[in-house]
């Protein structure tokens, strides 16, 4: 066919699928749709010299306007089932909210609140008062302050207190966090100087001492949270940096990634450190994430001297980086569920970590004889333990002893998988050789009974 031979767009549009899109999308929607993807197919015909009957062509251009105009009105996000066992899965949208925290959530956010009002007075109030007292009296530091993420958080930090300035960090600490975090582009970003001490495995308070020179605004540490360096290594301890701080009038700033606020070794979870505890030690300002162990949504939370913070709230670049009002409901419902003093049974990263191995294996049994018995015993499905994952770039070493079905296709796991991710909803469990494996830990309340169900619909579209 040349290319005089395409279906016109009026053509396209009398169809009787292009028709019925008309009653969701705006006609101009659906008359451009149609433009682009005859585009779409002259520039094929051109480049490939494929040949197409007129009929093919009108039921091809026909096709993709429904799927891309299905992709618009439907958006694109999808409910994920997570059977990866890895509890904060960055691409997964790190921390679940719990039910109280999405109810809270949409209370608010369907009318209007008092954002920026003090009711009390009927005057004009702060965005940022709402959640000042609850992390205070968590963490116990002076004053606090939330941000859009962690990253806005470090960036807001070095641009108010050390811009055209130098700040000393150690070479064992120049991180890069997954999406694009590193150290050093935060500090170019936010106009500091970076002055590196120390090499890879060792760094030693002198080190820092000797760095220090008119110039310096602050010491930097930052936690490791995605790597360890282990062997022959020296890391400056927190409560040293802070008597050098000290000593000198300099303040000490430490990005502590994942912003746990409660003692997790009970439950085996060792070596990261709370934020009481670096508030204990002296530190001057902490940075967190609200969206890893917190267990809440996405915000960088700042703690610490009321000065330093003071100064960053009058600091302009504040505006860019500031939080909505779904944040902050959010935010104040997930640190509501540590009022209680037991955080690990409303929050749903912190039940996950806190599991206990012997219930895991309870659901993993549970679920292997309901899917035995959805797939009529056709193929090879078992209990197994599995090492699962805390995730999110915390606790890199840690493996959580937990339970999870194994189910052997017989083909290449690979393609069950592909079939089970595009479900609605989707499930993504983990793939090994020659089989596949749900995990047990990340299902959430509900989700259990929904895989059998969701395995048969993926094997029988095979
Ligand atoms: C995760 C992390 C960040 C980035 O936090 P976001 O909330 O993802 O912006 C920065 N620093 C450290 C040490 C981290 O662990």
């Amino acid at each position: 066919m040349g290319l005089k031979d395409l279906p016109s767009v009026d053509e396209v549009l009398k169809d009787a699928r292009i028709q019925s899109l008309e009653e969701v999308c705006a006609r101009n929607l659906v008359v451009q749709a149609v433009r682009d993807e005859l585009d779409v197919l002259r520039a094929e015909i051109l480049s490939t010299g494929n040949r197409w009957t007129r009929e093919e062509a009108r039921e091809r251009v026909v096709v993709e306007v429904v799927r891309r105009l299905k992709a618009l009105y439907n958006g694109s996000l999808r409910k994920v089932i997570n059977a990866t066992g890895v509890v904060l899965h960055t691409n997964l949208g790190r921390a679940p909210l719990s039910l109280e925290t999405a109810e809270h959530i949409a209370r608010l956010a369907q009318g209007y609140c008092n954002l920026e009002m003090d009711l009390e007075e009927g005057k004009r109030g702060s965005r940022y008062q709402h959640l000042e007292s609850i992390i205070l009296s968590l963490t116990g530091a002076e004053a606090a302050l939330v941000v859009n993420n962690n990253a806005a958080a470090v960036l807001l930090v070095l641009n108010t207190l050390a811009r055209e300035r130098e700040v000393i960090v150690s070479r064992g600490q120049l991180v890069e966090i997954g999406g694009s975090f590193r150290i050093p582009e935060i500090m170019a970003l936010s106009g500091a100087k970076m002055v590196e001490v120390g090499t890879t495995n060792k760094t030693y308070l002198s080190d820092f001492e000797q760095a220090v020179s008119p110039d310096t605004a602050l010491l930097l540490a930052v936690h490791t949270s995605n790597y360890r360096i282990v062997g022959f290594t020296q890391e400056v301890p927190l409560r040293e940096l802070v008597g050098l701080g000290c000593r000198l009038g300099l303040p000490v700033v430490q990005d502590l990634g994942s912003g746990c606020l409660i003692d997790l070794s009970p439950w085996g979870l060792t070596a990261e450190p709370t934020v009481q505890e670096c508030i204990k030690d002296g530190v001057d300002l902490v940075t967190f994430s609200g969206d890893k162990l917190l267990g809440g949504l996405q915000a960088g939370i700042i703690v610490g001297k009321k000065h330093l913070i003071d100064a960053m709230k009058h600091n302009h670049l504040l505006r860019a980086l500031r939080v909505d009002k779904l944040t902050i409901a959010g935010l104040e419902a997930a640190l509501g569920c540590y009022i209680t003093g037991e955080p690990q049974n409303r929050i749903p990263v912190l039940q996950m970590l806190t599991q206990d191995p012997a219930g895991l294996e309870i659901t993993a049994d549970r679920l292997c004889h309901a899917i035995r018995e959805e797939l009529q015993g056709q193929f090879d499905v078992r209990v197994v333990e599995l090492n699962d994952k805390v995730g999110g770039g915390a606790y890199p070493l840690q493996e959580l002893p937990g339970y999870g079905v194994e189910i052997a296709p017989g083909f290449d796991p690979g393609q069950l998988a592909y079939r089970l991710r595009t479900l609605e909803p989707a499930l993504l469990p983990r793939i090994k050789e020659g089989a596949i494996i749900i995990s047990v830990r990340t299902l959430q309340a509900g989700e259990v009974d929904l895989v059998p169900g969701l395995l048969r619909r993926a094997m029988e579209a095979l």
